[in-house]
């Protein structure tokens, strides 16, 4: 996708704080915002940064910097996901923390936006480091997080394991177990059936609804899917379970092929395996870019920021692209889509079915009655189904593009919770 030569020029364009305050401003200036409100939710309530000190294996001591940025509480607890990456920027916790607030207010699900990082390399670190990395900033970040206060969820490279130390060192420190602190836990844990799938869930729900626009069923649909993790394996194995033709998978690595569809059960061994989908014997090699810019009904790129931009995003060769992952697109490939007719499913409405189950399992925890997977499924599919016509039908009465149409609905939210509080002073 990028080229590493196009990396500097493109050191602006991806940074995915512009790209959340420029998709932010223009919903405002359409809505016809005051610039006081604008100015509120254009920055994050609160940020902590901490230093977190950690034991390694060897004996030596090293200092790892985390965050955890809270961008708004307006519409109940901040909620989000904590990353560990060597890349992590407080800008990317930021623009994260955001979305997290307009995808909670895209789905009306009562929370508002949070997002948290470490600053790590979590291949070099053996599982003993990592727990006491994960205790250790928990520890820090004691009275910043609560369920009543900021709710921590996986992302990328976190996981059951993650949420339940927080859990624990959470629960430690309250002096008695505390389970609502944290979604995304193990289900022995107080964690929700469905969690893990409710991402890809989500996204198989809203390919569909986009599908049946083009006068398509899933039968009849090709997908390519850009990223084999939790959002991009977990769809790839429900879309094809439903009937969907998943006909490419694109990895960090390489990318594999098969035009009557790829067998996900199969490729996902392959990986477990060999640790790629390269040399997969149910499909053939293609070059990541090649894959990518495939001509399919759906593309969905469900890794991490920018990989569609400015410099690629004519390549696209999608009627649909359903942004798994969050801020995939940068801002300035968003009027080249629009010119194309892609129809964008926004990161903010695509991706919400992970917090909506979040949301499911807090609501579980605090009443201590776990429901059935049906019943999850459900009421996921209906949040789901329902946000979608929420945000097409905006963006048809106001004539603006989807994503444009999921941000000024979410404003609009937010802004009425805030006018409605008052600004306590
Ligand atoms: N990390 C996920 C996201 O970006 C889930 C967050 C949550 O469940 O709180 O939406």
């Amino acid at each position: 996708m990028i080229l590493e030569a196009e990396k500097p020029a493109l050191a602006d364009e991806f940074n995915p704080l512009l790209s959340a305050e420029a998709r932010l401003d223009n919903a405002a200036a359409l809505l016809g915002l005051d610039d006081g409100m604008r100015k509120v939710m254009r920055v994050p309530a609160r940020e902590v940064t901490v230093n977190i000190p950690v034991s390694l294996d060897d004996g030596r001591l090293e200092v790892f910097t985390g965050y955890r940025v809270q961008h708004s509480i307006a519409r109940g607890p901040a909620k989000g996901g904590i990353r560990y990456a060597p890349d992590v920027t407080l800008d990317e916790v930021r623009a994260l923390a955001s979305w997290m607030t307009w995808k909670c207010a895209v789905t009306n699900v009562p929370f508002g936006g949070g997002k948290g990082g470490i600053i790590c390399d979590p291949t070099l670190l053996s599982p003993g480091e990592l727990e006491r990395m994960t205790r250790r900033y928990t520890a820090q970040l004691y009275e910043f997080i609560g369920p009543e206060i900021d709710v921590p969820a996986p992302d990328v490279n976190t996981n059951e394991q993650t949420m339940a130390w927080i859990m624990d060192t959470y629960s430690m420190r309250a002096g008695h177990t505390q389970t609502a602190v944290v979604t995304g836990k193990p289900i022995d844990l107080g964690g929700s059936r469905g969690r893990a799938e409710a991402t890809g869930r989500g996204c198989m729900v809203v390919t569909e609804q986009a599908l049946r626009r083009f006068g398509l069923e899933r039968g009849n649909a090709r997908v390519v899917i850009q990223g084999f993790g939790n959002v991009g394996g977990m769809a790839a194995k429900l879309m094809e379970r439903a009937g969907f033709n998943v006909i490419a998978i694109v990895e960090y690595d390489g990318a594999v092929y098969n035009d009557k569809g790829l067998d996900i059960r199969a490729l996902a061994e392959h990986r477990q395996k060999t640790g790629s989908v390269v040399d997969f014997e149910g499909g053939e090699n293609l070059g990541r870019e090649e894959a990518f810019f495939l001509e399919t009904d759906v593309l969905m790129p469900a890794a991490r920021e920018n990989v569609i931009t400015s410099q690629n995003a004519h390549r696209i060769r999608a009627k649909i692209l359903c942004e798994g992952a969050n801020g995939p697109t940068t801002y300035l490939a968003d009027p080249i889509l629009r010119e194309m007719g892609v129809f964008v499913i926004p990161d903010i409405l695509a991706n919400a079915g992970g917090v909506t189950v979040s949301y499911f399992e807090w609501v579980q925890d605090r009443m201590g009655y776990f429901w059935n997977e049906q019943l999850v499924n459900d009421r996921l599919e209906e949040i789901m189904i329902n946000s979608f016509r929420d945000v097409v039908a905006y963006a048809e009465k106001h004539e603006v593009d989807n994503r444009t149409a999921a941000y000024m609905l979410a404003l609009d939210r937010v802004a009425f919770a805030i006018k409605l509080r008052g600004i306590y002073a």
